[in-house]
């Protein structure tokens, strides 16, 4: 009989789940007993690690007082403005506003339409084109699907949004091409300052300095899909901080609340909020029923305390530096062929006769979960609370699954 949950990124024939159960910090375990080192983060969100108890009472105190109301307007809800005003405290954006959502997608979404209508806002109904990066991932709502550079995953799902494209995921001048021959037409150029599903690929050398700069000669946006790079994961707030280069408006979710309450947004910087708020008569018909969920807000207000007062981005710097001095080892010694990431997101790159699916399978069985990604790749983004000793048993059980042991 088929199970009645049908699993997202899964085959759906498919009955035999690991399932998860319980978890402390970076530990995890599963019905069966069995302990694993949380080497993903789950799903790349959690900064805090697992079975946090502040968290936990912060989310069912906002319940016991009120679960959540609506802010559409003629409403708003203290924990969604406690919220936003402590994120534009942290945005790498200068005087931005935030607008908040319940995902990675739905915030993807979110940048897309603020860039197309900001720029009808402003005058320039023209400027429709939103131009992406192969290798990227946006999520899997249609602006996200339409905009990854995943093909695989937009088969089968008809015709994706129209005037939305990608370029080459290093080659700036391809960028600069499209934009030489289109750039009138342009919304906003979108990316992931470090790719992250598609295989952790850091910036080419001036990539995301060229297309601000594109971006400032052609009026498009830049925005920014921090959903995995936000919240410290690469020893600084943003990836914008990291690199600095400062987009338009910025995508943000998983590490905002850690995976406690599910949550994303959008920073919209100054040059969108002027076009946004030019006209007093102009009503933003967009939102989710939960933007500004009240108990979501307080499980990210909690988070971010958490990590600030426990100085988990400086704590992410050494997770990232100990995991990614033991992955070069492993690359110096030629057990695998290459390192690539920043701050505490790495991957390892594999050789010919390695696969990713069979190393991550057997790590599994050793106590360890890390990320499959195409063939070559196994990718590592732990949280930033995970010890010194767990860094080295994870790497310990890898270097053995690498090396078919
Ligand atoms: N953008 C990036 C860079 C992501 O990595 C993800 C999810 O992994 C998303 C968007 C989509 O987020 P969600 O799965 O919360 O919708």
């Amino acid at each position: 009989m088929a199970e009645p949950l049908l699993h997202a990124f899964a085959k759906p024939t498919k009955t035999d789940f690991i399932r998860i159960v319980r978890g402390s910090g970076a530990l995890l375990w599963d019905d069966k007993g069995n302990e694993y080192i949380d080497a993903i983060g789950s799903l790349w969100y959690s900064q805090v690690g697992h079975g946090n108890a502040e968290i936990a009472e912060a989310v069912a105190e906002q319940i016991r007082t009120l679960e959540t109301y609506s802010t559409f307007d003629p409403f708003t809800n203290e924990k969604a403005e406690q919220l936003a005003a402590k994120l534009v405290t942290l945005s790498p954006l200068p005087d931005s506003r935030v607008f908040l959502c319940g995902s990675g997608s739905e915030a993807i979404d979110t940048a897309m339409k603020l860039a197309r209508v900001a720029h009808v806002q402003a005058g320039h109904p023209e400027k429709t084109i939103i131009i992406s990066r192969n290798r990227g991932y946006h999520g899997t709502n249609y602006g996200g699907t339409s905009a990854q550079g995943l093909p695989l995953n937009k088969i089968g799902y008809g015709q994706l949004l129209p005037e939305v494209v990608q370029v080459d995921s290093d080659n700036i001048e391809d960028l600069a091409s499209f934009m030489k021959d289109n750039g009138a037409r342009v919304a906003a150029i979108i990316t992931e300052p470090l790719q992250g599903a598609g295989g952790v690929y850091p910036p080419a050398d001036g990539y995301l300095e060229g297309a601000r700069k594109l971006c400032d000669q052609h009026g498009a946006f830049l925005i920014f899909d921090e959903v995995i790079t936000g919240f410290g994961r690469l020893g600084t707030w943003f990836a914008a901080n990291y690199y600095n280069v400062v987009p338009d408006l910025l995508c943000f979710a998983k590490g905002v609340t850690s995976g406690y309450q599910p949550l994303g947004g959008v920073f919209v910087g100054r040059t969108a909020l002027n076009a946004l708020e030019r006209d007093p008569d102009f009503f933003l018909r967009h939102g989710y029923t939960y933007s500004g969920h009240s108990s979501v807000c307080a499980a990210a207000l909690k988070n971010l305390e958490i990590i600030e007062r426990d100085g988990l981005i400086e704590r992410a710097k050494h997770v990232g530096k100990r995991l990614s001095d033991g992955l070069h080892s492993l690359a110096a010694d030629g057990i695998i062929d290459s390192v690539r990431g920043a701050g505490a997101i790495w991957a390892a790159g594999l050789k010919p006769d390695q696969n990713c699916l069979t190393i991550r399978d057997t790590m599994l069985k050793r106590g360890a979960i890390v990320r499959s990604i195409n063939a070559d790749t196994n990718a590592f983004c732990p949280p930033f609370v995970i010890t010194d000793q767990q860094i080295d048993t994870l790497l310990d059980i890898f270097a053995a699954a690498a090396q078919g042991k």
